[in-house]
């Protein structure tokens, strides 16, 4: 099956009971047993839901993998896979990843005896070097957030095959219609779906999908014993939102690319990141992993002016001004004080993540209209 039909087919089927084509909200906490043990293969729901199961299948479909594991958030889905470690062990992680996911690790399982190091991974060599025995994870997020950089996940698994490392990508902002790491050698994939797979705005939810049964079946005990399982109603809209998925990126990807190009030719504008542009540090690597180059756009105004970043960022009318990417709808941010207020200022300057810094998530609106908004916004400096 390809994508687009697997987006709508794969692991569904109508229900079993009614025949209902769309897959119910099984809104239950329990289930009727015949005798002691003898069941339907549903017990209890923070263990086994039928509307979750069929998002599991999807999901395993979707990125290529065998078993899809969903969680009440992303980071509870990284939560779990953080559970996997052992207290000594260490993870290096890309130096440019989301806030969250950074405060997990350095907040919460520092604390509990792992080791975070975060490093740039778009030099492999680098990479090598930092390897050590207690290294039992490799961390990715490609393209990275906010700064788009973008890693070979390929190069990056091979290197960790050799060390006996596990790799895991979170694929948030690719989407499996981008990008399907798990087919260049990684061995977990993580997504807040939230973002581009709900694709609405109006879901929490997290997702891990594997190949290996073992792994598989840690996740799934962790699911259980952690508990942080989503509710019937969230599997449900975003298995309704994955339906869309590959016509909203696709046009995301087509008014990101048009938005980029127009604001790198504005003259208030000192610099614009986008993976597509072929002077992109690390182009060629997007242009082999990836179906597309995203719908996230990042750029910093003249002087890296904080004044008028501010004034840009209250100034415009369709983009509205909040936390969050991936839905129809566009949205401007501000990541020093709002995604990223979590990581420390100078190491977010490190990875040239400047208070002036503005991040679009482009929506499917039309985009001429997009271009109107962010000039007028422009105009306001
Ligand atoms: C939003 C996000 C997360 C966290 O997901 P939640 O669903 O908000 O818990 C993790 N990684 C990336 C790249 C994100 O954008």
């Amino acid at each position: 099956m390809k994508f687009g039909t697997k987006v709508i087919h794969a692991g569904i089927e109508p229900d079993p009971t009614s025949g209902a084509v769309m897959t119910p909200i099984y809104q239950t906490s329990t289930y009727a047993q015949e005798a002691p043990g003898k069941h339907k293969g549903f017990e209890y729901a923070r263990t086994q839901n039928p509307t979750r199961s069929v998002l599991e299948k999807n999901l395993a479909a979707l990125e290529n993998g065998k078993f899809g594991i969903c969680f009440g958030s992303g980071l509870a889905a990284m939560d779990a896979i953080l559970k996997m470690l052992e207290p000594g062990d260490e993870i290096l992680s890309v130096n440019d990843l989301y806030g969250g996911s950074f405060r997990l690790i350095r907040a919460i399982y520092e604390k509990f005896g792992l080791k975070g190091k975060f490093i740039d991974m778009t030099n492999i060599k680098n990479l090598e070097k930092k390897i050590s025995k207690k290294t039992k994870l490799i961390w990715l997020e490609t393209p990275t957030n906010p700064m788009l950089q973008v890693v070979d996940i390929k190069a990056i698994c091979k290197i960790a095959k050799k060390h006996k490392v596990k790799v895991c990508v979170d694929n948030t902002f690719a989407s499996p219609y981008l990008q399907t790491p798990l087919d260049l050698g990684a061995d977990i994939v993580t997504h807040s779906a939230t973002k581009y797979l709900g694709g609405h705005s109006d879901v929490v939810h997290g997702a891990v999908i594997v190949k290996d049964k073992k792994l598989a079946e840690q996740l799934y005990f962790i699911q259980n014993a952690s508990g942080a399982v989503p509710g019937p109603q969230d599997c449900f809209l975003i298995l309704r939102g994955i339906k869309t998925l590959h016509l909203r990126v696709e046009r995301a990807c087509q008014n990101a690319w048009k938005i980029a190009k127009y604001l790198r030719r504005h003259p208030k504008i000192e610099k614009v990141f986008y993976p597509g542009f072929k002077d992109h540090p690390n182009h060629k690597i997007a242009k082999k992993q990836m179906r597309d180059f995203g719908g996230m756009v990042s750029f910093d105004l003249k002087n890296n002016d904080v004044k008028n970043a501010m004034k840009v960022l209250s100034n415009t009318h369709l983009f509205t001004l909040a936390e969050s990417l991936g839905g129809v709808e566009s949205l401007i941010g501000h990541p020093a004080s709002m995604t990223h207020a979590s990581i420390p200022r100078e190491e977010r300057l490190k990875v040239g993540l400047t208070d002036s810094l503005i991040r679009l998530s482009v929506g499917v609106e039309d985009v001429n209209d997009l271009i109107n908004d962010l000039e007028k916004a422009l105009n306001s400096v």
